[in-house]
């Protein structure tokens, strides 16, 4: 089944294109509407294709104004190749600032690989899936903790056993040089509703990037998501120069462990900054109880040693909560 989205964006034409996805939605107000999802094709001639995503979710900011930035600003004459950008790719979560579509709840990267007749999120997971992908040959899809987890600025490449992909993830973690880089676990393969299980379902090399969070933006997390896409646009031959940095630290998150999750509703205070590097049963934080404000708060403790890459950035907790997580030394 062909996706019911259209664009007026030829792909295949060169110079600067700034246009919309139409994904069809008849609503109370709008019988025969479509939803706008922003979307930009900077081509010149034949090379390869980059595709660019911030605004999976819609509460990560940094993406979505790194993105906009090159679309707007990146004389396509100067490239060699394609980029495809969807700079605010789940349109109606980023007009919401929050994570999920209002439309639908959905969650665009728990949506792969979508469907042409489903909710708006899933429709456009399916074209994402079936249009663009087919078309890329590097995917950057630059996420954040959102408004409720806050980052230490992080690559994150989706564990694979094939050799030559591995290989060639390890070598764009290493190009696109975030200050931390995690290698996923074997664990984590068995996730395929994301957009990076999409990008390797069809050959794909993809990074997620975390930059920061905290429902904000950073002059920091800015810097790094600028210059670590355009390291990956030189990288690929799109264009010729970029500035070089420090290397990157190659981590693991090895397995659930590194992850700390709440036991009780209460109020967090955490009491280790990112960046720490924790032992195995050293607090995390403490949870202090709402409705009964003297009874002793509840310390959560780290279940591995490691260096805390993420931790929540909201006070308020609920039971399961994901409190923050470490990454671990590659072993
Ligand atoms: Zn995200």
């Amino acid at each position: 089944m062909p996706s019911r989205i259209t664009t007026d964006i030829d792909f295949d034409r060169d110079g600067r294109q700034l246009s919309f996805l139409r994904l069809p939605h008849s609503s109370n107000t709008s019988g025969y509407g479509w939803i706008p999802i922003p979307a930009a094709c900077l081509r010149n001639g034949p090379g390869p294709t980059l595709l660019l995503v911030g605004g999976n979710h819609g509460d990560e900011y940094e993406g979505q104004i790194t993105v906009g930035e090159i679309i707007r600003t990146l004389d396509p004459a100067l490239i060699t190749g394609r980029i495809i950008a969807l700079p605010a790719a789940n349109f109606p979560a980023v007009m919401a600032g929050s994570r999920l579509s209002p439309i639908d709840q959905g969650n665009l990267n728990r949506s792969f690989p979508g469907d042409p007749d489903g909710t708006p999120t899933r429709a456009l997971a399916h074209y994402i899936e079936s249009v663009l992908l087919p078309m890329a040959d590097i995917l950057l899809d630059l996420h954040s903790g959102g408004a409720s987890m806050v980052y230490l600025p992080t690559a994150l490449a989706r564990g694979t056993t094939d050799a030559a992909r591995a290989a060639g993830l390890a070598q764009l973690l290493h190009v696109f040089a975030a200050p931390v880089s995690v290698v996923g676990s074997p664990a984590g393969m068995s996730e395929n509703r994301t957009l990076e299980a999409a990008a390797e379902r069809h050959g794909v090399l993809n990074l997620g990037i975390e930059l920061g969070g905290g429902a904000r933006v950073t002059p920091a997390a800015l810097a790094i998501a600028r210059r670590g896409v355009r390291r990956v646009m030189r990288h690929m031959g799109l264009v010729a120069d970029a500035e070089d940095g420090p290397p990157t630290e190659m981590m693991e998150v090895s397995s659930d462990a590194c992850f700390v999750y709440a036991s009780d509703w209460g109020l967090f205070e955490p009491l280790v900054e990112l960046g720490d590097d924790v032992r195995e049963g050293q607090p995390i934080g403490r949870l202090h109880s709402l409705e009964t404000p003297w009874r002793e708060p509840v310390e959560e403790r780290f279940r591995t040693g490691g260096r805390v890459v993420c931790l929540r950035a909201r006070g308020r907790s609920e039971r399961g909560d994901c409190l923050g997580h470490v990454a671990t030394a590659r072993g």
